[in-house]
This record gives structure tokens, C-alpha cells and sequence, in this order.
């Protein structure tokens, strides 16, 4: 057998993961001609069809599989009171210390313990200073001038969008308790590290669903949605020995929140937060009943008009990290030869079929000989159901590599025997196992197949 190449090779790593994102036009640094911009990431022809499909499956799942969740998309701009009634203005803040000698600087609660009881920067040894409350929300001016009344900031979270539209969503969709409002959209946090490629950045996206129920159901359906959002990332494919629950303890539960368990998923870099589900109590309502001075309160005119600020029940997903969880959770290194040489390995991301971005790639053998014309033509059926992509060059072999790279599930291959015989090869990513397929069969095929898909690595 060839000799590795290294300790880590056939591993995923945060700087193999980050490179080929790059490398394949998955994610960017941000500004990357100026230095690039911290916190921020733009996202490739590859990552924006992997997010987009991510949000997709989310919310078909919520909007599409639940009858009782419908969706909302609104502003990320809201009036600041808002701010001020869900607590973020006082609250969300974390703790921060600087190290006066290196000037670096930390979350407080990231850094040892030992290090922030004798004030010592853990890169340097340098002095650290006394820890203070930093607020991550950004805040801008409104309007042409600048003064306090002009003070707007950009949503932190989007749950409180969906709070202050509960009532209109209940008048404009006739909707009854219970019944959820999913919401997909960008958040903002001045994180003060940010650090592990799109794992945590100031700009990102949430995929948040609040459900909204009778208090005293409200256990019952924390449980519930947390089997729902379990069963969910299996049927994505994930490798579920990478997922675990955390329960928040009594230090790290919010103060308005009555249970909250995380899905944790093990990156590269070990077990973080992924998603969310919390028991939100009727906190964020009663605070707008007290800071808007509008009524609340559910009437349920089905039980003699009872009435009740309903309890929210709140599955937190980020988007931008769930793109990050899949692309670790795709990579592979396989040994595939033992020439000796580089070919012996490929990288393959093995996407679920309906993540990838692209999901079948046509090949003619050749450009001559009316292949690449034939080619072409089955491309052009293809599109109508698939995201496809066509490369006619270098050797198959190559090609069928740079797919793997990009996660594509399958190839179609055209050669002379497809001229006579109108058949094709179907190569796939997983097994690179390649059959014979007539070209009128193709669609159903490929249908069938990204249905019973079954991650077998
Ligand atoms: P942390 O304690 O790690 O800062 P959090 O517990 O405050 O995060 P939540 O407010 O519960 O996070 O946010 C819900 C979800 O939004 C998280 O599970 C995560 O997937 C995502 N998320 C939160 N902050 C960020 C960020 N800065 N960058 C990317 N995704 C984030």
C-alpha cells in the first residue's frame, strides 16, 4: 500500500475544508483584495446553490411538511423599542478582556480559567484586563441625522420579527394554537473572535421557527420538536454519530428561557453548536404587551374565548453553519489506486443528491465524432429537472475527480457505443460504480435514485 502523505490525510481539517471552498467557488473571504474583511464571507456559484438548497430542504420541511407552520420574511431593520423589549439592548452581551502587552483579545468565557483568576493573556503571558460587558448588536443611524433618536440597529437574531407579526399572521392566515411562523434571513452579531472559517461570523443566516402553544402544552412540545429536528438531520444524511444533545445548565440557560437543549455536531475543531430548540416561556410577548401597549393575548374562540399569551417553543438553526456542518460532513479522502502517486487518493464530498449543487454532470468521451453534439443535446433534456454542469475537458478520469471534488452524486457519460445504441454510462460518486442506461431512461433513473438514496460512507 502507498505511504500516506501525512498524519492527516484521509481527515477532514478546518484548512483542507476552507481551501477546497476556495479552491471550488464555494465561499470567499469577504473583500479579499483589500485584506479581506473579518466576519464576513461571500458565497460562490457552488456555496450559494449548497445554502440555497440547505434553506430549501429546511423549509420544505417546516412550510411544505407541516401543515400548521406557515412563513414570514421580514425587515431586518425594526423599530428600536423592539430592542429594548426582548431584552438585547441590556442583555446580549458578552464578556470581553484585552491583553494590554499583545492587544489581542478574547471572550472571557472562551479563554482557561486560570488564565482569566491571574489576569494572563493565554497567547502571551502578558496583563489582561478587568472583564467588561460588551454589546454585540450593531447599531447605525437612521435617516440623515445622527442623534440618539436617529439609533437603529441591524437584528441580532430573527425571532422578534416573528413575535411582532404573531397577531397579523393569526388575522391575515386564520391560523389556531398551535401553529408555527419559520422564517429564514440574515442576522448581525459584532462578534468579538470570530474564527473558524463560517462557524462564527458577524453577518450570517438563521433558519428559525417559533411555535406558538397553549401554556401547560408547552413540555410536551419541547419534546416534540426536538424529535422533529433530530429525525430531520438524519433524513439529510448526516453521520448521526457526529450529533449530540447539550442541555443548557442553570449558567448558561437564558434568562427567559424555562429549558434549552442544543443539537451539537462534531466539526473538525470538536463538538459546537449547531442548532438550537428552546422553551421561550410567553417572555418575548408579555415584553411587547408591556413595551408596545398592544394585547397579546390569544383568544381562543373555539374554548369559550379563553385567553392567554401563548408560550414559544423555538428552533434555531444557523443557515451559514449548517453550510459548514455539511461541507465537513461531506468530506472525505479515499484511497482509490496504490500507484504510488497523488491519483491514488480522491477527495469526495459526499453530498445527500438533493444538497448537491450540481447533480448530474455530462461528459462526452471526446468532443469529436458528434459526441460532444450528443452530449449537449441529453444536457439540455436534463435541465428541465436538474442542476447540471457539462465538461468536455482533459481525461474522463480527471473529470470524473474534479465532480467528486464538487460533490456532483452522478456523471453521464456519452461514447461511440451511446451513437449506436443510444445507451450511456451512469457513473456514481459514492460506489464509482459506472452501468448502462438508455438516454430515454435517464430522467426517471436519476429521480429514483436521488429518492432512495442511502449514504453508504
Ligand atoms: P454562542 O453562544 O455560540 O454565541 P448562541 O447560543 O448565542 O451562540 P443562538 O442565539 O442560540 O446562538 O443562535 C441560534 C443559532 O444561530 C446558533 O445555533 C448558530 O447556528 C447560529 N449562530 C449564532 N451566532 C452565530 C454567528 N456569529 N455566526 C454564525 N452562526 C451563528
Amino acid at each position: 500500500m502507498a505511504e500516506q502523505l501525512n498524519e492527516y490525510q484521509g481527515k477532514a481539517t478546518m484548512e483542507k475544508i476552507t481551501s477546497l471552498a476556495k479552491r471550488r467557488g464555494f465561499v470567499f473571504q469577504s473583500s479579499e483584495i483589500y485584506g479581506g474583511q473579518n466576519g464576513a464571507w461571500d458565497y460562490g456559484p457552488l456555496g450559494i446553490e449548497l445554502k440555497n438548497r440547505i434553506a430549501g430542504a429546511w423549509w420544505k420541511e417546516m412550510t411544505q411538511i407541516n401543515d400548521d407552520i406557515v412563513g414570514l420574511d421580514a425587515a431586518i431593520l425594526m423599530h428600536p423599542r423592539t430592542w429594548e423589549a426582548s431584552g438585547h439592548v441590556e442583555n446580549f452581551t458578552d464578556p470581553l478582556v484585552d491583553c494590554k502587552k499583545c492587544k489581542a483579545r478574547f471572550r472571557a468565557d472562551m479563554i482557561p480559567e486560570e488564565n482569566l483568576a491571574a489576569k494572563k493573556c493565554p497567547e502571551c503571558g502578558g496583563e489582561l484586563t478587568d472583564t467588561r460587558k460588551f454589546n454585540l448588536m450593531f447599531k447605525t443611524h437612521i435617516g440623515p441625522a445622527e442623534d440618539t433618536a436617529s439609533i437603529i440597529y441591524l437584528r441580532p437574531e430573527t425571532a422578534q420579527g416573528i413575535y411582532v407579526n404573531y397577531k397579523n399572521i393569526i388575522q391575515s392566515n386564520r391560523m389556531k394554537i398551535p401553529f408555527g411562523i419559520a422564517q429564514i434571513g440574515k442576522a448581525f452579531r459584532n462578534e468579538i473572535v470570530t474564527k473558524n472559517f463560517i462557524f462564527r461570523t458577524c453577518e450570517f443566516e438563521q433558519m428559525e421557527m417559533q411555535f406558538f402553544v397553549k401554556p401547560g402544552s408547552d413540555d410536551e412540545w419541547f419534546n416534540e420538536w426536538k424529535k422533529r429536528r433530530w429525525a430531520y438531520y438524519d433524513r439529510l444524511g448526516v453521520k448521526m454519530d457526529h450529533l449530540r444533545w447539550h442541555q443548557h445548565g442553570p449558567d448558561e440557560l437564558a434568562h427567559y428561557a424555562k429549558d434549552a437543549y442544543d443539537i451539537q455536531y462534531l466539526f473538525p475543531m470538536g463538538w459546537r453548536e449547531l442548532e438550537g430548540v428552546h422553551n421561550r416561556t410567553n417572555y418575548d410577548l408579555t415584553r411587547h404587551t408591556q413595551f408596545s401597549g398592544k394585547d397579546m393575548q390569544y383568544i381562543d374562540q373555539d374554548n369559550n374565548n379563553e385567553r392567554y399569551i401563548p408560550y414559544i417553543i423555538e428552533t434555531s438553526a444557523g443557515l451559514t453553519r449548517n453550510v459548514l456542518m455539511i461541507l465537513c460532513d461531506a468530506y472525505d479522502e479515499e484511497q482509490v489506486a496504490d500507484k504510488g502517486n497523488d491519483d491514488d487518493w480522491r477527495t469526495v464530498l459526499r453530498f445527500h443528491p438533493s444538497l448537491a449543487p450540481v447533480t448530474v454532470a455530462v461528459l462526452p468521451l471526446m468532443k469529436k465524432d458528434g459526441l460532444a453534439e450528443l452530449a449537449l443535446d441529453i444536457r439540455r433534456e436534463l435541465k428541465e429537472d436538474f442542476a447540471t454542469d457539462y465538461d468536455q475537458a482533459g481525461a474522463i478520469g480527471r473529470r470524473y475527480r474534479r465532480q467528486d471534488e464538487a460533490g456532483t452524486p452522478f456523471c453521464v457519460t456519452i461514447d461511440y457505443q451511446s451513437k449506436d445504441d443510444g445507451t450511456v454510462t451512469l457513473r456514481f460518486r459514492d460506489s464509482m460504480e459506472q452501468i448502462r442506461v438508455p438516454k430515454s431512461e435517464l430522467t426517471a433513473r436519476l429521480r429514483q435514485e436521488i429518492k432512495d438514496y442511502k449514504r453508504i460512507k
